[in-house]
């Protein structure tokens, strides 16, 4: 199984302990926790079995040092991750809504995360890899943009993947640059994992049915479609449509899930896995994902999720 590769941010997370508080008062907080949804993707690829490395920048400070090492310690190859002197490593405080949902208050433009750029040593990382992962949020960060892009032409130029993590947001899809983006790596994107309305923004089409039919069309080799609670699908031209039910989990942090979700499926598949079986591995990576507190804590090796399968008591032929 060939290195499979990321480029984007490295950030650490620090979480309110409560829920509905807002930020205009002193609260408690629980971290630093590494995180950036590149850093957990190819954390649990590594977690996973995969061969794994990442492109990215961190400050010369306890934030940058926590995720580097956790990452070497999970077996990516950090190579290239620069430390760039003067600039702090991303952060990220979060906050949580009675509904559910999350409040971000970033620090990573302005951070080492956007000075991540193709260095001789990302290059070299580079030249080894064969599959490249891609996830939408970096494009959103000058800089690292010409980086993934780079590296996509690379990889691809040699014969490799690319898988395509959207998470696109509407205003960004729908201004003509991002869009521009999007289109670009949708051309030379083998596996989508889309998330929700994504798949929608994605191919610009009114039903699920219209935008499987458009992407897979477009020469997109199979679609990994994250439904939450509700499991997921695959869809391909080769097996068709086949869905996973979720595990039934108690949530406790969503950070993260798709993630997880991304990395398990993708190395499931290369390491030559059916549909259906990949499938119920990035559920459960997903599910367990949800179930830990902090965004990287609930990333999960293979023979975790045999047993987390095992348990739940679902096979699949
Ligand atoms: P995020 O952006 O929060 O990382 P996402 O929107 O990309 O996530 P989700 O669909 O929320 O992705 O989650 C990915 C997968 O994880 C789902 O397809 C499902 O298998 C699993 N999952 C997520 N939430 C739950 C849950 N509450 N219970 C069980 N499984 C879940």
């Amino acid at each position: 199984l060939g290195l499979t590769i990321t480029v984007g941010e490295i950030l650490v997370e620090i979480m309110a302990t409560t829920v509905g508080a807002g930020f205009l008062s002193p609260q408690s907080f629980v971290g630093p926790f590494p995180s950036g949804a590149p850093a957990i993707f190819i954390d649990q690829v590594a977690r996973f079995g995969g061969a794994a490395g990442i492109v990215a920048a961190v400050g010369a400070d306890d934030f940058g040092t926590i995720n580097v090492e956790r990452l070497r310690a999970d077996g990516v190859d950090v190579s290239a991750i620069a430390t760039i002197q003067g600039r702090p490593t991303g952060s990220a405080f979060v906050r949580y809504r009675p509904d559910g949902a999350r409040d971000f208050v970033f620090n990573i433009t302005h951070s080492a995360a956007g000075e991540a750029r193709m260095t001789e040593a990302a290059r070299a990382l580079v030249a080894k890899s064969g599959h490249v992962h891609v996830m939408g949020s970096a494009f959103a960060i000058p800089g690292i943009a010409a980086a993934l892009v780079e590296a996509v032409a690379t990889v691809k130029a040699r014969g490799g993947s690319v898988s395509f993590d959207p998470n696109i947001r509407k205003e960004l899809a729908q201004a003509d640059e991002g869009r521009k983006l999007v289109d670009d790596v949708l051309a030379v994107t083998d596996l989508l994992l889309p998330s929700g309305d994504e798949l929608l923004v994605a191919a610009d089409a009114a039903t699920e049915e219209a935008a499987v039919e458009r992407l897979l069309d477009l020469g997109i080799g199979e679609i990994a479609l994250k439904r939450g609670s509700a499991g997921s699908s695959h869809f391909s031209r080769q097996f068709g449509r086949v869905d996973c039910p979720a595990f039934s989990v108690e949530e406790v942090d969503p950070t993260g899930a798709g993630d997880c979700f991304g990395a398990a499926y993708l190395t499931s598949r290369r390491a030559g896995l059916a549909p259906a079986r990949a499938l119920l591995y990035a559920n459960a990576a997903g599910a367990r994902t949800v179930t830990r507190q902090g965004p990287m804590e609930g990333v999960s090796s293979r023979e975790e999720l045999d047993e987390f399968i095992a348990a739940a008591g679902r096979e699949v032929g």
